[in-house]
Order: structure tokens, then C-alpha cells, then sequence
């Protein structure tokens, strides 16, 4: 089966800056991949990269097997990719009920958009009409992850989902990931602390310095990352 999102030789960066060199990156339909490494190594722009939110200079990004460098963020959204940037981006001074009926679109109401949320998330629902810059941070994660759902994506990138959070509700979160995937849907989620999403994911790349320095399932990068220390948080 085509991969839901494919990345072939790609070569990015800010100006005259490379960040990516060369990267190489396959997500399988239904699948959960991690993709871990230190601070810098490129993470997010890899993320933009697939998002449409950076250009490739060299290389090739395909989603759902259609060639999409240089596709908006827009096209590529309708295409079946969403992101979920670092910070989750909710808006604070909004209520969790606001929040989703924003991310409410033409074609899908309001209401199938709170009930699907609510089914999920049954601690969003406890919290329907609360501020979101007034929920946890798992919440706010929560919420975010809802909104994006709302589009019913067949692709989610997640740029680092447990920064700032316990243990207990990353592995919540983790949890939800997993869930996802079962329901069809492909995660590609960033992380810097690799235990939580390992416990969770199928494949997993390990990015350094702009390159793919292993990629397989976990078993198959736990020495590159035991060689970086990219142990629990
Ligand atoms: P972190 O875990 O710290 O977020 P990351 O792996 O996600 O790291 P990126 O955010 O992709 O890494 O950054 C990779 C490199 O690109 C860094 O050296 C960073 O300073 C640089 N960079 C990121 N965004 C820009 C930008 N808008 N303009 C110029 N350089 C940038």
C-alpha cells in the first residue's frame, strides 16, 4: 500500500541555512512513527517540510502517493494532513466549547465536532464551557489534538506532544495516539524524550543533525539512541 506520507532525498532550510541534508522518511497508513533527536537537529522543520509550511530545495514529499512539494498548507490540509505545532495553540481566552466550534468547518457542524470530541476526550466535555488558557497542560493538549480531529485528517503531525507535562498524562496522551492509529488514522509525532512514544509506536527515525541516522521499528534504533542519551524526561 502507498505510504500516507513519504519523504525522499529532502534537502531544506531557512535562506542559505540547510537544516535537513538528504532525508529520507516513510510513514506507513495506520501507523504511529516517532521521530526523536536532540535539541536543533531539525524535528520542526522536518514537520514543516511535510506540512507545507517550509519548501523543500531538492527532494520529494508525497502524501497519500500524490507529489505535493510546494502544495500550501491549505491544499495539503484538504489532501488529509494536520499539524499540531509546539505550544498546541488553543486559544486561551476562548472555551473549550468555542475552541471546537472554530475548528468546526463547512460540511462537518458544530455539533458532530463536540460530540466526537466529547467521545474522546470525556474530560473535555467535564470542561465544555471552562477558559482553555485556564486547562492543564495535558488538556490543552487534549483540545488540541480534538480540534485537529475535527477535519478528520488521515495524517496528524504532533511537534513535540509531552513538552511540559507529567509522565502519567504523557502516557495518557500516548494512549490516545494509539487509539487513533487503531481508528486508521497515521501519527507522525516529534519527540526529544523518546520512552513514552516508543512504547507506543510502530516505526520510529532518530534525526541528527538534519539526517536520518536510524529508522525501523523501535527495537532497531535503540543503540543509535542509547548513543545520544535520549533516555525518559
Ligand atoms: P527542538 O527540539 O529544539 O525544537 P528541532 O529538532 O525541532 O529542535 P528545528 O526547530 O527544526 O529543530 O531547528 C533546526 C535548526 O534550524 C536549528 O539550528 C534552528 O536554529 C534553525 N531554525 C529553525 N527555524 C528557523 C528559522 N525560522 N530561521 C532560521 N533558522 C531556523
Amino acid at each position: 500500500m502507498t505510504p500516507i506520507l513519504e519523504l525522499v532525498g529532502v534537502t531544506a532550510g531557512y535562506g542559505r541555512i540547510e537544516v535537513l541534508h538528504g532525508v529520507d522518511l516513510t510513514l506507513p497508513r495506520g501507523a504511529v512513527m516517532a521521530l526523536l533527536g536532540p535539541n536543533g537537529a531539525g524535528k520542526t522543520t522536518l514537520l514543516k517540510v511535510a506540512s507545507g509550511q517550509v519548501r523543500a530545495t531538492a527532494g520529494h514529499v508525497h502524501v497519500g502517493g500524490a507529489h505535493v512539494n510546494g502544495a500550501a498548507p491549505d491544499a495539503l490540509a484538504r489532501a488529509g494532513l494536520c499539524t499540531i505545532p509546539e505550544g498546541r495553540s488553543v486559544f486561551p481566552n476562548l472555551t473549550v466549547r468555542e475552541n471546537l466550534r472554530l475548528a468546526s468547518y463547512a460540511g462537518v457542524s458544530a455539533a458532530h465536532v463536540y460530540a466526537t470530541a466529547f467521545d474522546r476526550f470525556p474530560r473535555l466535555a467535564e470542561r465544555a464551557g471552562q477558559l482553555a488558557g485556564s486547562l492543564s497542560g495535558g488538556e490543552q493538549q487534549m483540545l488540541a489534538m480534538a480540534r485537529a480531529l475535527a477535519t478528520n485528517p488521515a495524517v496528524l503531525l504532533i511537534d513535540e506532544l509531552s513538552m511540559g507535562l507529567a509522565p502519567l498524562v504523557v502516557r495518557e496522551l500516548y494512549e490516545v495516539v494509539a487509539g487513533l492509529a487503531a481508528d486508521g488514522v497515521s501519527v507522525l509525532v516529534v519527540e526529544q524524550f523518546a520512552d513514552a512514544a516508543l512504547a507506543v509506536a510502530d516505526r520510529a527515525a532518530v534525526l541528527v543533525h538534519g539526517r536520518v541516522v536510524a529508522a525501523g521499528g523501535p527495537d532497531d534504533i535503540a543503540d543509535e539512541l542509547a548513543n545520544l542519551y535520549l533516555g525518559s524526561a
